[in-house]
């Protein structure tokens, strides 16, 4: 962190931002704000270059097409993998979650290759498109409560030896390959499907991110009686039967 706060970057709001994705850049910035942090939050388009030594980078999911042009500025720009490099903290969703693997099939049903910051393959599902809620436990290493969460996708993530998975799921099908994994980490690096905004309806994931970028293990606790309710409201919704 620097003297002017915890540095959180915005990646490609013009290209990634299909889900209200802004929503988790305010859930950092506020969950930080309310533990008495400074923070100092950068949007950064698509024509500009990524800041590399920022402490918290969000990228958010997409359609096809912008997807496809936000891995080739990325892969490009370097930047991101620069941060990596310098110990950032990424944490990503849907297309982004895609884009930071290793490869994905783009919207002109080629292979593309993605920054291989996280250890995921995603090839495009033959099945129905993954639409709808999801209840997820998470890895027990990353002591967090059960997930909810709402995806829509069609790519499917494969997993390889060097990341491992998010969260299992109870509803909903997460990376898809029927497995029931949802979503992939490594140290500094997280991938999910879960738009929501996943951290307005996850806070605790927020504070986890805020937690990697200062190095510390706890945070002054704050009010979350309203996102419990949310919590709970939508666990009850998703559970109702069709
Ligand atoms: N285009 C990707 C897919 O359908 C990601 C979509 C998204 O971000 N919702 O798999």
């Amino acid at each position: 962190m620097s003297d002017r706060g915890l540095r959180v970057v915005w990646v490609y709001p013009d290209l990634l931002s299909t889900y209200g994705d802004q929503g988790n850049a305010l859930v950092v910035e506020r969950r930080a704000q309310q533990r008495g942090l400074a923070v100092q939050r950068t949007d950064v388009r698509s024509d500009e270059q990524v800041p590399t030594s920022a402490d918290i980078y969000l990228i958010g999911g997409g359609e096809d097409r912008p997807q496809r042009l936000a891995a080739e500025r990325l892969l490009r720009d370097g930047g991101l993998q620069r941060a990596v490099d310098n110990g950032a903290i990424i944490f990503s969703v849907c297309a982004g979650y895609q884009i930071l693997g290793r490869e994905f099939v783009n919207d002109l049903g080629e292979p593309q290759k993605g920054l291989g910051l996280l250890d995921v393959v995603s090839t495009r599902g033959e099945a129905e498109r993954c639409v709808g809620d999801v209840l997820g436990d998470v890895d027990e290493r990353l002591g967090l409560p059960q997930l909810t969460g709402f995806e829509n996708h069609q790519g499917i993530t494969h997993i390889g030896s060097g990341a491992r998975p998010l969260a299992r799921v109870r509803l909903g099908k997460g990376n898809g390959t029927g497995d029931g994994t949802e979503g992939a980490w490594n140290d500094t690096v997280f991938g999910t499907y879960m738009h929501g905004p996943v951290l307005a309806r996850n806070p605790q994931i927020a504070d986890m991110l805020i937690k990697l970028a200062l190095d510390v293990n706890a945070l002054p606790p704050v009010d979350d009686q309203w996102y419990e309710a949310l919590r709970k409201e939508r666990i009850a919704a998703a559970l109702q039967p069709a």
